[in-house]
């Protein structure tokens, strides 16, 4: 049975049709990939998951529940995007602190849940500095400890590496397989970059011009011509 299931999906920008009837389900647990080229309709697609984007048809369904008109901070879902914008004026702590405060979490528990992941992306040394301190890929662990710290259902990344240099891509590649395995976090991860969804994801899902082209595992992707 799915965990997330899109159904019949269909995203339009006035008459624009971005995302024509897209159906797919992803288990618990499992890393999926949305490849394809820039236009294809991922971005679109994660919007609409998040909730920033009304559907003009078709349904989304979370955890047995169908999220299809559920507001996006009721949904569950987080959110991690090439740009990371981090709180520039709080400290590494409090960026990943902020959405509990929000929440009112008691303090002995916020602070347990904060150091706990800041602790899972390494950087449990590194709370008390500001992002301004930390290089490009550390600043993207604290976007990812932001995001798994309120412990959404769901995470969505877009295109989270684009903005990174070969070598932190390749060490926030590890990071990901990693958190995804200890956490079991479900997670839709967005690329136009091939050999990074062989690398990352459990499926691909292959996307062009708004449609679905094919899906399978890495190994079944990488075999087709
Ligand atoms: P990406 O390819 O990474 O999705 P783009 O550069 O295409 O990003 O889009 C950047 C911004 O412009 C986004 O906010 C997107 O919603 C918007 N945008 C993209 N295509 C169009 C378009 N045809 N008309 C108006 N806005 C667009
Ligand atoms: P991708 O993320 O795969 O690059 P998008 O989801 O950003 O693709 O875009 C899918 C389609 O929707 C493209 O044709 C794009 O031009 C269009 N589009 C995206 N954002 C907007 C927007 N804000 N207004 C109008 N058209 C848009």
């Amino acid at each position: 049975d799915a965990f997330l299931t899109l159904d019949d999906l269909t995203l339009r920008y006035g008459r624009t049709v971005a995302v024509d009837r897209l159906n797919f389900g992803l288990k618990a647990g499992e890393l999926v990939a949305l490849l394809g080229p820039s236009g294809c309709g991922k971005t679109t697609t994660m919007r609409a998951i998040a909730g920033l984007m009304k559907p003009a048809g078709g349904r989304i369904v979370l955890d047995g529940r169908d999220i299809t008109h559920v507001a996006p901070n009721r949904r569950g879902v987080g959110l991690v995007f090439q740009s990371y914008a981090l709180f520039p004026h709080l400290t590494v702590y409090e960026n990943v602190a902020f959405g509990l405060r929000l929440a009112r979490v008691p303090a002995a528990d916020l602070k347990r849940r904060v150091e706990a992941a800041l602790a899972s992306v390494g950087l449990a040394a590194f709370a008390g500095r500001q992002p301004r301190e930390l290089s490009g890929g550390q600043q993207q662990r604290v976007a990812l400890a932001r995001s798994i710290v309120v412990e959404p259902k769901l995470l969505l990344l877009d295109e989270p590496l684009s903005n990174l240099d070969a070598r932190l891509r390749l060490e926030m590649r590890s990071e990901l397989s990693r958190l995804q395995r200890d956490l079991g976090i479900t997670m839709v991860y967005v690329t136009h970059d091939q050999a990074e969804a062989l690398a990352l994801a459990d499926r691909i899902i292959v996307m062009r011009d708004g449609l679905i082209e094919q899906t399978g595992t890495p190994e079944e992707i990488y075999e087709r011509p």
